[in-house]
């Protein structure tokens, strides 16, 4: 009889681990709270414009080709991305702009020139991060850190030996300052500690790995926009058999003893007392999966319990304009990034002077406004949800969006809102079930963090397993597509 398996969310971890199932000879379910996939890669439209509203930053494109692959189809018949030649454009108070170029020479030569750094003090930077990278990808991403054999072998065995070399006991910014003397550049190499919600002068230099990816490996952008991934995977898991179940939530997991532990038997919906699986892998949050799903298991507290990431509030403005100097994806700095970072993971709100990313798709897809129009999704990094009013920082977020960019485009970019629609952490906790609206799972302060997530699988009850942004390897779609890759490999069939 062929056997069965329920997905509990269809976030990217979700889709990508219902196709990996499927592709085994299963009957995959997929169940999702939302009318549409995707959880926080998602997209609206209004007046002639489309917004992607969650991920904007895409690398490591190949771990969504491996899933066509997987299948046997091929990914352009899907989904296509340009591997874009300039992907960041970084703005400072004091006038000056910097390009990053996905030619790395190119980019140092900018270095060089804006700044009182050296192209060659940035090649050595790059040879740094990758060899980190080649230390810990295997070790920390790409294999659990919860089944023992994985730590010997050769390639661990490089790892404990390399340790030192991850800069495991400096902080991200202490470890950019030894390599940079331009404050500018090293709060351009500080910011990419956003990219998991935490704060660069407390989480370790370890995390520069994160540059590598985007500096080194090259920033992609699907030519549909983001939300053409979400599009291309669900297509690809209604050809192998998914059955997807929107506006349906998974109330329980319903599990019972068996011979040495507990087992799943399948799950409860409102509708249903128990439609019975093989398997499940349950892609919403950790915590809320234990403390909603399991009542009855004994939840990890430690685990769950751990300081979670910051937040955002953004905006999306139909604007009708445009604006040659900006480049696809934009970093409006301010002019202090210590006192910014100090106000949200230390004094839990918003800074007087945030810095702003502009993210405007129609630069590069460009169906996703009206002619002469753009489509800007902005946002200013906050802590996560406790309870703070977020109506009022709304007021306050905007006003500093629109004075800061007033003053470094030179505009009255008020003129050409023509709509705005926004996000606060209190509507991502309750539009994706994420707990505290922290968009990425667990902060990643602690030099030890990643070994305070959750496994990818369930030691007490059989059958059971954990993907998604909460759970290792951790958040961004590039981790969260691991974190399916690493549940395949541990699958018991
Ligand atoms: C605004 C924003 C910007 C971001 N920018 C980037 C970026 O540039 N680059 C990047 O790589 N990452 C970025 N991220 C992070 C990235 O979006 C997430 O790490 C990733 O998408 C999380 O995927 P996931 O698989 O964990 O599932 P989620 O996206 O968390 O989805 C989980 C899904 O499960 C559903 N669900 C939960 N519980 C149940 C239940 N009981 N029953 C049924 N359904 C349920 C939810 O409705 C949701 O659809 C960003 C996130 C946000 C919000």
């Amino acid at each position: 009889m062929t056997k069965s398996c329920a997905i509990i969310g269809s976030g990217i971890a979700g889709l990508a681990s219902a196709i990996r199932i499927a592709s085994k000879g299963y009957k995959v379910d997929v169940y999702e709270t939302n009318s549409i996939a995707g959880g926080k890669l998602n997209e609206f439209r209004k007046n002639g414009y489309r917004f992607d509203m969650g991920p904007s930053v895409f690398t490591l494109p190949q771990l969504i080709d491996e899933l066509f692959v997987l299948c046997g189809k091929n990914p352009r018949d899907y989904i296509s991305y340009t591997h874009l030649k300039t992907p960041f454009k970084y703005f400072y108070e004091d006038g000056t702009v910097i390009n990053a170029y996905s030619d790395v020479d190119k980019f140092g030569d900018e270095i060089e020139l804006k700044t009182k750094d050296t192209k060659k003090a940035f090649k050595r930077y790059l040879k740094d991060i990758e060899t980190k990278y080649k230390i810990t990808n295997e070790v920390f991403i790409e294999n659990s850190l919860h089944i023992a054999k994985n730590f010997l072998n050769k390639r661990t065995a490089y790892g404990v030996l390399n340790f030192h070399k991850i800069d495991a006991f400096k902080s991200m910014n202490d470890g950019n300052k030894s390599f940079f003397k331009d404050r500018k550049v090293i709060q351009l190499l500080n910011n990419y500690a956003n990219y998991v919600g935490s704060n660069p002068f407390v989480a370790p230099a370890t995390l520069n790995v994160i540059q590598h990816l985007e500096i080194n490996l090259g920033t992609y952008l699907p030519d549909k926009g983001m939300y053409s991934i979400i599009s291309a995977l669900v297509k690809l898991a209604e050809e192998m058999g998914v059955t997807f179940y929107y506006n349906t939530t998974v109330e329980e997991i319903i599990t019972e003893p068996d011979s040495k532990k507990r087992k799943v038997i399948g799950l409860k919906t409102k509708n249903h007392e128990l439609i019975k699986y093989d398997k499940i892998v349950s892609n919403m949050d950790i915590y809320y999966t234990f403390k909603k799903l399991l009542p009855k298991e004994k939840a990890p507290e430690h685990i769950l319990n751990q300081p979670k990431s910051s937040s955002l509030i953004a905006f999306f403005w139909g604007v009708k304009n445009t604006y040659e100097k900006l480049n696809t994806h934009n970093m409006l700095f301010s002019a202090d990034d210590e006192t910014e970072f100090k106000s949200v993971f230390e004094n839990n709100t918003l800074s007087d002077d945030p810095s702003i990313y502009i993210y405007v798709s129609s630069k590069h897809v460009k169906d996703d406004a009206p002619v002469c129009c753009e489509n800007w999704f902005l946002f200013v990094t906050v802590p996560n949800d406790q309870g703070q009013n977020w109506d009022e920082l709304v007021v306050k977020a905007r006003k500093s969006v629109v004075e800061k960019i007033n003053r470094i485009l030179n505009t009255d970019v008020e003129k050409y809102i023509e709509f705005e629609e926004t996000l606060t952490p209190s509507k991502i906790k309750e539009s994706y079930l994420t707990p505290f609206g922290a968009i990425y799972g667990n902060s990643s302060h602690n030099k030890f963090a990643a070994f305070f997530r959750h496994s990818n699988f369930s030691k007490k009850v059989n059958g059971l397993y954990f993907v998604g942004g909460s759970v290792h390897p951790g958040a961004g779609i590039p981790l969260c597509l691991n974190s399916a890759k690493i549940m395949d490999k541990i699958f018991k069939a």
